[in-house]
């Protein structure tokens, strides 16, 4: 069976399956064959959503990370 080749949907790069990051919402497929580039199109989604919007969900995913983080404090320092 052939591997399933994904395009990079910013600079067109064709790259194999397994490698780059590939996002799927709902039926939207996003191919991105390196970070750099999905560094591109994440400022780009951010440009085309609502400032209002963008802020709420920027705030939203740097409390989850920022949970992740205390966590991860907490266990390092319970090993000390
Ligand atoms: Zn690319």
């Amino acid at each position: 069976m052939p591997k399933v080749k994904n395009k990079c949907n910013v600079c067109g790069k064709v790259f194999p399956e397994g490698q780059g990051i590939v996002i799927t919402v709902e039926e939207e497929v996003v191919a991105l064959h390196s970070s750099r580039c999905a560094v591109k199109f994440l400022k780009a989604i951010i440009d085309e959503l609502e400032p209002a919007v963008s802020k709420e969900v920027i705030g939203r995913v740097k409390k989850n990370f920022e949970e992740v983080l205390s966590k991860r404090m907490l266990s390092k320092s319970k090993r000390i």
